[in-house]
């Protein structure tokens, strides 16, 4: 068990990795000396960054990183195979293809996971299983660290709704950086409000 100062520790450490991550990765994608290099260095930089997204949301909420590794290489994966859909929509495994597409492939659509999230949500409550919503954060800070990233370049996408503009610099950073408290915070409250709900009923 970690005592005060040795947690901020580690909670300092992994916030400031998300956005060193974030930026070494971004200067590979600048560099990168051909698009294969590129595209394998970006698609890493996201794996990574999810990863450590749901490393720093464990530690917030006081869960250890070692008994939980498994839903650490399930976030580092999920947010790495978002990009697949680049090849699905070119129909074509050829990079030139999948990274020169006219339109945005649908995995990079935010109200996806918005919609997923909402849904498992609901689903835990009704159902009271409240593991689905854990489940549904993991998909959310893979997702919305995915898209925040890129949404460096081209803005978010709520489809039917329309794009923003792309995020500037410093503020996606700072958002991905922030993520994993706003993720701890509203999870906690989540299931604190779901166990006093089932108290209750034990209750009566
Ligand atoms: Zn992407």
């Amino acid at each position: 068990m970690l005592n005060y100062r040795q947690g901020l520790l580690v909670r300092v450490f992994l916030t400031g990795l998300i956005g060193l991550v974030s930026f070494v990765g971004d200067k590979g994608l600048q560099n990168g000396k051909s698009e294969i290099v590129r595209a394998i260095s970006d698609n890493l930089t996201h794996a990574t960054v999810g990863g450590i997204t749901w490393t720093l949301v464990l530690v917030l909420s006081k869960k250890s990183v070692v008994d939980n590794l498994g839903s650490i290489v399930v976030c580092f994966f999920m947010s790495s195979l978002i990009d697949i859909d680049h090849f699905i929509t070119a129909g074509s495994f050829d990079i030139n293809d999948a990274t020169h597409l006219n339109h945005r492939p649908f995995l990079h659509c935010t109200t996806i996971p918005i919609t997923l999230w909402i849904i498992m949500s609901l689903t835990s409550k009704i159902a009271n299983i409240p593991v689905l919503i854990t489940y549904a954060w993991m998909i959310l800070a893979s997702f919305i660290s995915h898209h925040v990233r890129d949404g460096n370049r081209r803005g978010l996408w709520f489809w039917p709704f329309g794009s923003t503009q792309p995020i500037p610099y410093y503020f996606y950073l700072t958002i991905c950086m922030l993520l994993p408290y706003f993720i701890q915070w509203i999870m906690e409250w989540q299931l604190t409000k779901e166990t006093e709900g089932l108290s209750f009923v034990n209750i009566v």
